[in-house]
């Protein structure tokens, strides 16, 4: 251990040693959306910073009721509420935070490594469990790993000792 790296991480497949971290969020406008990602390595003090950023190239989201609508009306014409306008005309920018997604991937592999946060709601740093400094009970999960460390016990109990 020593002032600059306080922490190890030694990827279990390919042995390497950086990780990256990656927020990808969506932007909504109108029927469109976009979205996009940046990223960028993770540091000794558990924070990081981007150094790219780009647009997430993806499968075009047509809207598939415009063809299913209409097979379905015939069959639930008494159905009052699929006969209702469509609000196409909403333009709203969306930017929603608690939809952001954070990734963090070994940098040589792209192996995905779960992680949590040192502060409730996504606060402080970012601590990925392959860390040596990763101590359970003590980390924030990021949302999409909290069935994961339910299983695993990692999760901070408010009461009861183990
Ligand atoms: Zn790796």
């Amino acid at each position: 251990m020593n002032d600059h790296q306080p922490w190890e991480f030694t990827c279990k497949t390919c042995g390497g040693h950086k990780l990256t971290v990656t927020r990808v969020w969506k932007i909504l406008a109108g029927l469109d959306s976009e979205r996009w990602q940046e990223w960028g390595p993770l540091e000794a003090d558990h924070h990081w910073h981007y150094e790219f950023k780009e647009r997430v190239k993806e499968w075009v989201e047509k809207n598939p009721d415009d063809e299913v609508e209409r097979w379905d009306f015939d069959e639930y014409t008494k159905d009052d509420s699929s006969s209702k306008p469509e609000e196409y005309e909403i333009f709203e920018e969306e930017s929603d935070p608690e939809g952001d997604e954070f990734y963090v991937n070994c940098a040589s592999c792209d192996r995905e490594i779960e992680f949590g946060w040192s502060q409730p709601n996504r606060g402080g740093g970012i601590f990925p469990v392959e860390c040596s400094d990763f101590t359970p009970g003590e980390i924030w999960p990021e949302p999409r790993y909290i069935d994961s460390w339910h299983k695993k016990h990692w999760l901070r109990t408010g009461d009861g000792q183990t």
